[in-house]
């Protein structure tokens, strides 16, 4: 069943769940599928609407006060099925490194190990639509002792929201509420238990859920600035005794290795490749598990994409601004090599 707060729903079921989860992205939505599939009584509340709308994309504006980052209403997206709307589909089973205790993090490491997850992996690709293996390309002579293929997946890409839609309408066991934006979680009086989610439509009316189970699946950025947000019992914010909240944040770390020049038949056949550090060589030199793709471009032209509709735009604009008919000229001529283009477009 799908339930609109924004329609200001005279009656609705707001305890005895037994699953809360907040965000119906990738996350949240498999956890719902999943619980509901297997008879628990779920509530799935999402801050957006079914489709995009600039009402739930302003919440996530916010001022970045760090290290340089993107919009952080751009490399997100707040409706149902969230990021996957836009992400890339790229997928990568995770190393035995990355669960290890690494002591120059100054990290306890995970308390499971990657065999923990691998009895997960085959339904993980049902759920991203997956039929292959993770594969590494095939080619000779380019692994090293420092750095081996990286194997990769593609996901269709997925679109939760629209793949799961179906199913969470027709469920009897799942409750998604749109436009349920989670404000604060509600602790016990020991501190130490969730009793509640408040939740708000964008009328400001409260809606307050309860059930055994609460799941904060909001995002990597979004659930650490809840958590730290939800101050109202604990001024710190929920779980930020050891003001640690939030600190492990990472975003890829991309780096420009600049372009080089090579075989070009060989190169070919490359296509684009990525390559990923050995375990050996990430814990000689004391660093995280790192990747470098390399993309070939043998044949730098004319982009049929960005510069398409620039081309236009000038084109289109020249019978009216005679007096910009030269500069417009110089632009129409305009020729970027395709990564060029994608690299000041944004
Ligand atoms: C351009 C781009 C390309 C990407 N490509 C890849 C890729 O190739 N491979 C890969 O593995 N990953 C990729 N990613 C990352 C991937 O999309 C995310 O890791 C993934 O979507 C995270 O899932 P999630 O459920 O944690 O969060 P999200 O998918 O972001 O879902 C969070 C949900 O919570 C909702 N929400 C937020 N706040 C509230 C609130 N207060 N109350 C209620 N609901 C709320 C949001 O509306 C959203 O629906 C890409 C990301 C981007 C931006």
């Amino acid at each position: 069943m799908i339930i609109n707060l924004a329609e200001n729903p005279k009656s609705i079921t707001t305890s005895g769940y037994d699953v809360c989860i907040a965000g119906a992205g990738a996350a949240g939505i498999t956890l719902a599928i999943y619980l509901g599939r297997a008879g628990k009584k779920v509530a799935l509340l999402e801050g957006g609407d079914q489709e995009y709308t600039d009402q739930s994309m302003d919440i996530y504006k916010g001022n970045n006060t760090g290290i340089e980052y993107w919009g952080l209403e751009r490399c997100r997206l707040r409706y149902l099925g969230g990021t996957t709307n836009h992400w890339a589909g790229r997928c990568k089973p995770l190393d035995d490194v990355d669960f290890m205790q690494r002591d120059f993090f100054g990290l306890p490491g995970w308390p499971i190990n990657r065999s923990d997850l691998e009895t997960f992996e085959k339904e993980a690709k049902v759920v991203l639509d997956i039929d292959k293996d993770f594969d590494a390309p095939d080619i000779p002579n380019w692994s090293s002792e420092r750095f081996i293929p990286d194997r990769i997946a593609r996901s269709a890409p997925t679109r939760f929201g629209t793949k799961f839609y179906d199913e969470l309408e027709k469920s009897s066991h799942i409750t998604l509420f749109i436009n349920a934006n989670l404000t604060d979680i509600r602790l016990d009086k020991d501190l130490s238990t969730v009793t509640e989610f408040v939740i708000k439509n964008y009328g400001n009316q409260d809606f307050r859920f309860s059930g055994k189970n609460f799941i904060i699946a909001l995002g990597a950025i979004e659930n650490a600035r809840l958590l730290l947000n939800c101050d109202s019992q604990i001024k710190s914010g929920i779980g930020n005794h050891s003001d640690f909240v939030g600190r492990c944040f990472m975003e890829h770390f991309n780096v420009d290795l600049g372009m080089f020049a090579g075989n070009k038949k060989y190169l070919e056949a490359a296509g684009t490749t990525s390559f990923c550090t050995s375990s050996a060589f990430s814990l000689e030199h004391k660093i995280g598990n790192a990747n470098v793709s390399m993309s070939v471009s043998t044949a730098p032209g004319v982009s049929g994409g960005r510069s398409k509709a620039v081309k236009k735009f000038v084109r289109d604009s020249i019978c009216q601004w005679q007096t910009l008919s030269e500069l417009s000229k110089k632009i129409r001529l305009l020729s970027l090599p395709w990564r060029w283009c994608y690299r000041y477009a944004y």
